[in-house]
Order: structure tokens, then sequence, then C-alpha cells
């Protein structure tokens, strides 16, 4: 249920976040109990000093972790029993879902509304549909002769790792911790040192719904020092991470450097929205490329930024799209009626304005948008006409509100361009001729193909990216829980009587 922007401000002035780091099921200071701030983007304020872990503290996180996986508690419980623990998570995110979500807009700058989304919707969801899978995965038997009977079983990988992003704190964490832990594994989970509230939060929902010590532990801290530290240790066997290229390159280093743990990688993008000539240019299409690529201020890993639009259409939906793109509204994140609220922070603003202003300097044709004076960090959503293929703004990845229309000449040269990049995470294609929807969406280099919409797919449908963007472990859907899982095969020999 939606509440005013009254009622979500007076959560938030009775909020006091918890900045502890919570292993083997207790609440604590980091060993050298150093600390660092957490901010909210929208206004500075100081949310929290949270505990800032490293080495040690994910030495002890992975001691507890081990012990638990090897003492069965958890691994090897009823199936049945791990549903109903984290059913009872989803209904504890639920019961609490516009105090997470106020917390999650007080320490992302993103919009009230968003939060209550993914936090009430995806994240009740995630719990949800992993606990059900707890009890409804099978190994499988592989054909023999009568000699001998052979079991393919699935065994719960060990002590997960998991390094998270800023963009969808509490969304991400559910993403790695309700497969790894609905299959048996134990959990180490640093979230972004951005944005740690909620999953610290979600910590004491776990511990109230009787997730058992040791089970699951989060790591506030920086990526050099508790990330890194995730990343090489010897006694974590999978690690999933979801964030830049740049780091996740790191992470499959950090496994050749210790102990080949299995790395799961979930990274960036640069993904076409391309509209064929035969499209119907309605508003429907309008809002969903508008969304595709203002949604959470563009912080967005499948943001669709590159807009590959028919040239004989390029004038009208520009002119479409411009009139959809000012009726967004920027402001206070706890605001109901706000669309688009902060960047994450000054560097990350800093760092999109100075893709705006390159793409300007690249003769880009700027039609909208720019910095914004509201204070906090914002930037408003800008619109650059006349994109070419080789501009900065057209082949890296911004993680801001910018969008750049390009002009095609057909379906051939959007797939050329669509395909020339290092990443694969994402397309969307609109067309009305279904042999050349079906064409396109075989031929392009990525994980996801949206087809006459924009979407990522939902809780049932696989995750992650081709090239750079992505290992080939997926989040989401039943191939999730691949990344926690070892395959092992039982040869049993039989005697025929
Ligand atoms: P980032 O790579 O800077 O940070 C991600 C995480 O890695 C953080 O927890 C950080 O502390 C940690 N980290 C940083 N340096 C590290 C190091 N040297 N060793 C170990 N850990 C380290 O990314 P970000 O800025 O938080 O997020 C933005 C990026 O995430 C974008 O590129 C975006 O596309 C991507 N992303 C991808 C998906 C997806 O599912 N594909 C989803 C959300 C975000």
């Amino acid at each position: 249920m939606t509440l005013t922007h009254a009622e979500y401000k007076a959560i938030a002035n009775n909020i006091r976040p918890n900045g502890q780091a919570f292993i083997d099921g207790k609440f604590c200071d980091a060993s050298d109990g150093e600390k660092f701030e957490t901010t909210n983007p929208a206004t500075g304020q100081v949310l929290a000093n949270v505990a800032h872990c490293k080495v040690a503290d994910v030495n002890r996180a992975v001691a507890a972790a081990r012990r638990v996986f090897n003492a069965g508690t958890w691994s090897r419980a009823e199936p049945e029993e791990r549903k109903e623990v984290l059913l009872k998570v989803a209904a504890l995110v639920r019961e609490n879902a516009h105090e997470l979500a106020v917390l999650e807009s007080l320490d992302t700058g993103k919009t009230i509304n968003d939060c209550m989304d993914e936090i009430g919707g995806e994240v009740v969801n995630f719990f949800q549909w992993y606990a059900e899978l707890a009890d409804k995965s099978f190994g499988k038997i592989a054909p023999t002769g009568p000699s001998a009977l052979a079991l393919i079983v699935k065994e719960p990988a060990g002590v997960a790792g998991a390094v998270l992003p800023w963009n969808f704190p509490l969304v991400m964490a559910a993403w790695k911790i309700a497969p790894s832990l609905a299959v048996g594994c134990s959990a180490v989970i640093k979230p972004a040192e951005q944005t740690p509230l909620t999953t610290i939060r979600l910590a004491e929902l776990m511990q109230e719904a009787g997730v058992p010590d040791g089970v699951i532990n989060i790591l506030p801290g920086y990526g050099e020092t508790a990330g890194k530290a995730i990343g090489l240790h010897n006694d974590i066997d999978t690690v999933s991470f979801t964030g830049s290229s740049e780091v996740g390159r790191m992470f499959m280093r950090y496994s050749g450097d210790s102990n080949l743990k299995g790395v799961g990688l979930e990274m960036g993008g640069k993904s076409p929205f391309i509209v064929l000539e035969d499209a119907i240019l309605d508003d429907e299409l309008i809002e969903h490329a508008a969304m595709s690529a203002f949604w959470n201020g563009g912080q967005n890993c499948s943001a669709n930024m590159r807009q590959l639009i028919a040239a004989p259409l390029v004038e009208e939906f520009t002119g479409r799209i411009i009139d959809r793109v000012k009726a967004f509204k920027l402001g206070d994140p706890l605001d109901p009626a706000t669309d688009i609220g902060s960047m994450i922070t000054k560097d990350h603003k800093e760092m999109v304005m100075s893709y705006i202003q390159s793409g300007v300097a690249e003769g880009a044709g700027m039609l909208m948008g720019g910095e914004s004076d509201f204070p906090g960090h914002f930037i408003k959503p800008t619109v650059f006409e006349n994109v070419t293929p080789e501009m900065k703004i057209a082949k890296e990845e911004i993680f801001g509100p910018v969008l750049g229309i390009m002009s095609v000449k057909n379906a051939e040269e959007a797939l050329r361009i669509a395909s020339d990049t290092d990443y694969g995470l994402h397309a969307t294609v609109f067309t009305q001729n279904i042999d050349q929807a079906l064409h396109m969406a075989r031929s392009l280099p990525c994980g996801t193909v949206s087809v006459n919409g924009f979407s990522e797919g939902d809780i049932k449908t696989p995750f992650g990216g081709y090239k750079q963007s992505g290992s080939l472990a997926r989040d989401n859907g039943t191939e999730a829980i691949e990344q926690y899982l070892q395959t092992k095969t039982i040869w049993v020999q039989t005697k025929n009587t």
C-alpha cells in the first residue's frame, strides 16, 4: 500500500539504522573497531556509522559459515525446514516493507515508489520463490544397463560469498541470498559501501525468522578490504558478484590466486533499444523508451541508453520522447510524486556530468537535461540526438540519466551497431514483423532480448550477460541455484538377481 509523503517522512524520522556487521548470529563491530559513514545522497545527512569490516572479520564470518555448513544444521536440514524459514523471511520482509523501503530510499536516493516495488514486491517474491524451490528440485538418474544405477546428485557448494552493488541493494542481496540458502549453502555477504543499511536490517529479520547462527553473515565494508578478502578466501567455495566489469575481472583473478572458487559475474551493459521502421510509434512505445533509460535515474545495468531508431521515425520519436521526459519530476525521493531521485554520490554525479560534457564536445545535439540545481546529487534526465557509434556516450556505460538517439537505415545496420560493443546484457526490439523480431532476438549477442516492450523478464527467467557483461552464471530462475550447487555422480554397481 502506498503511503503519503508525510507518512513516509514520519517513518524516516523514527528509523534508527543499525550499522553493525552480523557474524555468527551476533551484531558486532569490526574487529579493529573502525567505522565509516553512510549518508543520504539526496540531503548529505549522515544516516549511520557502519562497521568497516576487513580481512579479520571476513575470516571470522567464513569460519562460522563453514562450521555450521559442516555441522549440517542448515545444509543437511530437511528441505521443508529451509522452505519454512525462508517463507518466514518473506513474510517478515512484507510486514516491514514500508520501513525497509524508506531505509532503502534514504540510503540510495532512489524514489520511494521504486523502493516499495522492489522490496514489497521483488524481494518478498524472491524469498518465496526460492523457498518453494527448496523441496522441488531433483537430481537425475542416468540411463544404464541393469548392472548399474547412476545417480546425478546436486549438493550445496558450501560457503557462498557475494559482493553487491549499490543500485538495487536489497534486491541484489535477495538475488544471492535466497537461492544460495534455499539449496543449503551458508553465505557471507558484502553489501556496497554506499548502501549497507537494508541488508543489515534483513539480517535482523532473517534471525527472527529462524535462520541458524552462521548461515547468513553480513559484512559491510569496502571493496579493496572486505570485497577482496572474500574473493581471495581459501575457504569460500563459490562467489557471486554483481557490479562493474572492471571489478568482475578482479574476481576471476582472486579465484586464480586462491582456491579456484567458482565465480559468477553479473556486470555492466550498454544496451540498445531498437525501433524498426514498421514499429507502431504509440504512447506505449514511448513509455517503454523513457522507462528503459530513466528508471532508477539510469543507474541500471540493463538501461537502454542507445536508442537506435529507423531513420523515417527519428523526428517523430525524438519529439515524443522529449515531451514524455519533460514530465518526469525530480525531487525528494520520499515523495511518492517524485519520478527521479538523486545520483548515488557526488563523485558519481561528476562522472555522469563528464559524459554529458563529452557528448556536447563530440558534436551530439543535447536537447534537454544536464545538472540540476536541486540540492543533493541530482541530474536532470538528459537526451542527445544525432549520436554516432564512435562517440564516447555511445560506447561506454554511463550509469546515469543520459539517453542517446541514433538514426539507423535498416534492421541490419541496427543489428551491426547494437552488437558492436564489449557488453551483452540486454536489448529491446520493436517491430510488427514476427520474422524480423525473431531474427533480431536470435542474432543479438546478449542475455535478454525484450520484444515490443522493455523488460528484464521476471523471477522465473534467468538474467545475466554475454561477453563482458557476465560469466556463464545466471541470476533468477532455476538457473540461479546452479551457482550454489556441486554435481556429484554416484555410480552403484548392481547385481542381477
Ligand atoms: P563496483 O564494481 O564498483 O562495486 C560493486 C561491488 O564490488 C561493491 O560491493 C564494491 O565494494 C566491490 N568492490 C569494489 N572494488 C573491489 C575490489 N577491488 N575487490 C573486491 N570487491 C570490490 O560497481 P558499482 O559501482 O557498485 O555498481 C555499478 C556497476 O554494477 C555497473 O557497472 C552496473 O552495470 C553493474 N550492475 C550489474 C548488474 C547485473 O545484474 N548485471 C546489476 C546491477 C549493477
